[in-house]
């Protein structure tokens, strides 16, 4: 018998698991696909490693940069010494927002704010002063959720070019919602904590390898090294109160039991595995609605580009990134370029075929891009995610459980449980550690109230 069953491989599953077994616990983690990393994760095409959608963390995002540095992956990602983000609009104006090394927060931002081109000298002022009522939230104030970011931005003075040309530039990307839905309270989460409260707080990082050779390869083998049973291709198909967990793997059905479980799976799984869960105080996590996020991946016959990523502005085109070297492209066709281009909030993608996304986005992409105008496209396809995230609106934060199910022996864990964080890596891996130190000290209580017998 296992001690504890971590149902879910993904950020918060593999977290709960490496911390429960660096704690001494007898580990089981169950995975129903082929790999790990969950929403974010590889996947091979032809010759290229293909990430499932690019992801990016910041400075300030501690839980995970740790979780890198346990499974020994550091090294494999990028993280700038200083925020840095090129910003470009299809008339070809463009544009920096970056911090002023050596200063303090929030002059660190000034000097950005001050000159940014892509507002009018009018709006570059609205928009310091949208920054200063930005920094006045406390995210920790629950009466936020009830406001959208839109709405405190317009009584903030912001006008309909700051809210595009600037915030939702940050905010889409990281709440993967309109800012006229999206949560204040997440909003001022993202901004105070990730880039208003400490200067060296957003500079930006990102994998410099395949996500799956960090959340994946190199987590598997930590996990194996602290002793955690990993079984992929297991799905659970229930999970009890006493413990028992009903795994299907291929045409085979058998129980594996536990002490304790941790659900590392979306709320629609743990609803549907632990259907008790409706009758307890986290029932209201039903009702957490999802939102997509599309990728276009475009491969040039050459270099198109020298930028490692920028966000666009006045196009759809919200952000893109270089894949090249990180997928294998350089030496599966050297002096071509592999570039990525996020869409967030996607609803109005999500169901739209692959060859009218990828008609629209190709010429959009060289609207922003002189160098892609003559290149020719070698390869483009995209990738979706139906369920990113959960949706990120006004009035959520009420239905995001804390690690208690409010069934005996089983934890909550996940990017979308009650975490603080919108729903990230960073989330993801804090859910996890959450969910693994409650179910220690519960054991633990048990152990003395056992001996003391
Ligand atoms: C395209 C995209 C872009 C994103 N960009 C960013 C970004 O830039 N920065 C950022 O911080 N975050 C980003 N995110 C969000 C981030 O990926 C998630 O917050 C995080 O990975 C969620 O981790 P998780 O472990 O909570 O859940 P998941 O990753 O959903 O893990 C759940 C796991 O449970 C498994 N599972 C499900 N059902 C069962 C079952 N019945 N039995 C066994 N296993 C099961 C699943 O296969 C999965 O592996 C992005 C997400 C997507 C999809």
């Amino acid at each position: 018998m296992a001690d504890v069953v971590v149902v879910g491989g993904g950020l918060a599953g593999i977290s709960a698991a490496l911390r429960l077994a660096d704690e001494g616990a007898r580990v089981t983690l169950l995975e129903a696909r082929t790999r790990l990393g969950g929403m974010a994760s590889s996947f091979r095409r032809g010759e290229l490693s293909v990430d499932n959608g690019q992801h990016v963390f910041l400075r300030c995002c501690s839980a995970y940069r740790g979780f890198l540095q346990r499974i020994g992956g550091t090294a494999q990602t990028v993280l700038q010494p200083h925020l840095d983000i090129r910003v470009l609009r299809p008339d070809g104006r463009s544009a920096r927002l970056r911090r002023t090394p050596g200063l303090p927060a929030p002059s660190h931002l000034t000097m950005t704010l001050a000159t940014y081109p892509l507002l009018s000298p009018l709006d570059r002022l609205r928009a310091v002063r949208g920054a200063l009522a930005l920094r006045m939230l406390d995210p920790d104030d629950s009466t936020l959720d009830m406001h959208t970011l839109g709405d405190y931005l317009r009584r903030h003075g912001q006008t309909t070019a700051t809210v595009d040309a600037l915030w939702a530039v940050l905010a889409v990307a990281t709440l993967n919602i309109d800012p006229d839905d999206a949560s204040l309270a997440l909003a001022a989460k993202v901004f105070r904590t990730g880039v208003l409260d400490r200067a060296d707080a957003g500079d930006v990082g990102y994998a410099d390898a395949p996500l799956g050779e960090l959340h994946s390869t190199l987590a598997q083998r930590a996990l194996a090294a602290a002793g955690v049973m990993v079984c992929l291709r297991h799905h659970v198909e229930s999970v009890g109160q006493d413990g028992r967990v009903s795994v299907r793997h291929g045409q085979d059905r058998h129980v594996v039991q536990a002490r304790d479980v941790v659900l590392a799976v979306p709320p629609r799984v743990a609803f549907a595995v632990a259907p008790e869960l409706a009758g307890t105080d986290v029932a209201g996590a039903r009702d957490l609605q999802t939102s997509p996020i599309v990728n276009v991946h475009v491969i040039y016959d050459r270099r198109v580009t020298d930028l490692d990523f920028a966000a666009g502005v006045d196009s759809p085109v919200q952000w893109f990134f270089d894949r090249t070297s990180t997928s294998g492209l350089t030496s599966s066709r050297p002096g071509a370029q592999y570039l990525a281009v996020t869409v967030s909030a996607a609803v109005d993608l999500i169901d739209v075929p692959a060859p009218r996304i990828i008609e629209r986005f190709v010429p959009e992409l060289a609207r922003l891009l002189p160098g892609a105008r003559d290149a020719e496209v070698l390869d483009a396809f995209v990738t979706r995610e139906r369920h990113a995230t959960f949706r990120q609106a006004a009035g959520t934060a009420a239905l995001r459980p804390g690690t208690e199910s409010g069934l005996n022996g089983v934890w909550l864990a996940g990017s979308w449980t009650a975490t603080g964080w919108p729903d990230t890596m960073e989330g993801a891996v804090r859910s996890g550690i959450r969910a693994a130190d409650a179910a220690l000290r519960v054991a633990s209580q048990r152990d003395v109230s056992r001996c003391s017998a």
